[in-house]
């Protein structure tokens, strides 16, 4: 099969002709259809998350049909989304309370294992979402990370009225739509100009501008860009007893801060990856709010180039792979 390799980090990917991966017992084989590129494939590619699979064929925002169901859970020819959290132990004292995604022994789909920048791809049935009411490829896949990593930390605002997206990026574009869905008032916070604000905007967004603008406190704000700077601001934005949740896998330092910016209970804490519930409830609440998500899609053969659209801020809404089967 086609696929995009990662031989070590810091470099391009390689189109590369690979045999097509075997399912092992439990696994589906999965024609991909499409893959969405997430900020987390760049870091990875870049070298800044340690120790991946190589070599390696990344993507976790897998759409596609099952090529061979393996065992009993999905049928020939049905839709599936496979996500980033591919497998965890069962065993381990976060399996057993319910949090698994921060299992010790986890792996990861494209990272640890395979990805979806292929033809082809297998993961554990026991991990995959079934995709009823998602009936488009390319506008599915951002929800399987973006849309889902963004919803875990959306949980975390809790009844968070004004809520503050730092980063407009695929994730908060979904998460905006969800948040307005749910009545709350959405702030974006972007640097991207009159465009981007247009863009969040349309999304639901009440107002858009930069952080130095905002025109009221926060009672939560998410911060999506990898930028440690922008816990500081956010902090400095909320109201008491407010939060600020840090989506990203990896950031820059967080500059230090006077303690006074988090006095009367305010909060900083990350989410970190996925557990199945949190992918089967934002599938349900996405198709109930009917989010609608941006993407710009690209051949397989230049998932460099969306890589590096996404590096460079070029990107509005989610960069999405296409698979054309040839
Ligand atoms: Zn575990
Ligand atoms: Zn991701």
């Amino acid at each position: 099969m086609r696929a995009m390799v990662m031989q070590t980090a810091g470099r391009q990917l390689e189109p590369s002709e690979v045999p097509d991966p075997e399912p092992r017992e439990g696994e589906v084989l999965v024609r991909v259809r499409s893959c969405g590129v997430c900020r987390t494939d760049l870091h990875i590619v870049d070298g800044e998350l340690a120790e991946p699979k190589l070599p390696l064929i990344p993507g976790h925002q897998i759409v596609g049909e099952v090529a061979d169901p393996g065992g009993a859970r999905f049928a020939a020819g049905e839709r599936v989304g496979i996500p980033w959290l591919g497998w965890t132990c069962g065993e381990c004292r976060y399996c057993l309370a319910g949090r698994e995604n921060l299992c010790l022994r986890a792996e990861f789909t494209g990272y640890t294992r395979d990805g979806g920048y292929a033809e082809l791809a297998v993961a554990d049935e026991r991990y995959c979402f079934p995709l009823r009411g998602h009936t488009d490829d390319s506008h599915t896949a951002p929800l399987l990370c973006a849309g889902l990593i963004g919803y875990r930390a959306l949980r975390f605002c809790g009844d968070a009225q004004r809520l503050g997206l730092y980063g407009f990026g695929g994730s908060a574009h979904i998460v905006c739509q969800v948040a307005a869905h749910q009545g709350r008032r959405v702030f974006a916070v972007t640097r991207g100009g009159e465009e981007a604000g247009a863009f969040a905007r349309g999304l639901g967004a009440e107002w858009a501008g930069g952080a130095d603008s905002l025109p009221e406190e926060l009672d939560a704000a998410i911060v999506f860009a990898p930028v440690g700077e922008l816990v500081v601001a956010a902090l400095r934005a909320l109201a008491p007893g407010g939060v600020v949740v840090c989506a990203g896998i990896h950031m820059s330092d967080i500059p230090s801060f006077p303690y006074e910016l988090l006095w009367r209970e305010r909060a900083i804490r990350s989410v970190a990856n996925l557990t199945r519930a949190d992918g089967e409830e934002l599938l349900a609440v996405a198709a109930e709010a009917g989010v609608r998500t941006a993407v710009t899609v690209y051949p397989l053969a230049d998932a460099n180039v969306a890589l590096d659209d996404l590096r460079a801020g070029r990107v509005e809404g989610a960069a999405v792979l296409a698979i054309e089967t040839g």
